[in-house]
């Protein structure tokens, strides 16, 4: 396949290498200059898009999809595909959908789950939005980029599940981390409170998989200092935009509201930016009622 890649960054670059390590031919544009291993560097957005049966977009949010797709849609064959893997709002991933389909193009919002690590490792989570034909355009990329791809319906269906996904991930981490907090202080044993929680209702992935308590549980951010991992303001950035949507469609989301509003406080506030988004727990830690 001939494939254009726009957005070279912590995600886009090893994304686009594994693309390129597995035999396509690819081509990358990012504004920083930034390149991938393999992949044949153009001087613009345009010309990555150009003449390309696939072009892959992983940018930093809506407004700059909606831009870059304002430039490259005029430039793409007629029948290819576009597939925006960022996580961007609702609203803009159909937006953009729409003005791609117009213009005779195959479409998919494919955001993605797992990180730094699983971009380098081809082990991504794809949640994907279009038609069943865009999605099997798309599929064999998505084997190469990752290890699961789920058709979520369509287009926008995909951030719809990402972000939704992460409202509850947020909700989940916030509650674990208070109720070890309240643990430490009621004199219950970390290694006790796993015990327990992790097998018994109080079980999560949050809780299970990724435990905020260091030295308890599986190897977790917790564990490296709460390094990233998922760093605290790429939560804030979702549950923003799970707030967003929940606003356009008149929804009632009382946690993932206040879930927002702890974490802008952390970020803005309280020295989390740059920490994994389970350094919740040390915040509670120190805290009192008031
Ligand atoms: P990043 O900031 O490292 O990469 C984004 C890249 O887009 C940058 O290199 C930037 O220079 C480039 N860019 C910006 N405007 C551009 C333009 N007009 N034309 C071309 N390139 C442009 O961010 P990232 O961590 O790679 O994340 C990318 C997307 O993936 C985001 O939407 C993010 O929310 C999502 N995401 C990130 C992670 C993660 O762990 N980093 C996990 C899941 C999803």
């Amino acid at each position: 396949m001939k494939i254009g890649f726009i957005g070279l960054g912590n995600m886009g670059a090893p994304m686009a290498a594994n693309l390129a390590a597995a035999g396509h031919d690819v081509v990358g544009f990012d504004v920083a200059g930034t390149t991938a291993l393999g992949v044949t560097p153009v001087a613009s957005a345009v010309a990555a898009a150009a003449q390309r049966d696939i072009v892959i977009t992983m940018l930093p949010n809506g407004d700059i999809l909606r831009a870059v797709a304002g430039d490259i849609i005029p430039a793409m064959q007629s029948g290819a595909t576009l597939i925006d893997c960022s996580t961007v709002d609702v609203d803009s991933a159909r937006a953009v959908a729409d003005q791609a389909q117009a213009a005779g193009m195959l479409t998919v919002d494919a955001p993605v789950s797992g990180g730094i690590g699983g971009a380098a490792g081809g082990t991504l989570t794809f949640m994907a939005g279009g038609s069943a034909d865009a999605f099997a355009v798309a599929q064999p990329l998505f084997d190469i980029m990752g290890q699961k791809a789920v058709h979520c319906g369509e287009a926008g269906a995909g951030q719809a599940a990402k972000i939704c996904n992460n409202m509850i991930l947020g909700a989940t981490m916030i509650a674990t981390c208070e109720a070890f907090a309240l643990a430490d202080k009621l004199g219950l044993e970390r290694q006790k409170m796993f015990d327990v929680a992790s097998t018994s209702s109080g079980y999560s992935w949050s809780m299970n998989a990724y435990c905020p308590a260091p030295g308890v549980g599986p190897q977790s951010p917790a564990d490296n200092g709460y390094a990233p991992g998922f760093a605290s303001e790429l939560m804030l950035k979702d549950l923003g935009l799970s707030q967003q949507a929940a606003e356009a469609v008149d929804a009632d989301t009382p946690m993932g509201a206040r879930a927002l509003e702890l974490y802008r406080q952390f970020v803005e506030d309280e020295g989390g930016k740059g920490r994994d988004f389970s350094a919740m727990l040390p915040r509670f830690e120190t805290r009192g009622r008031s």
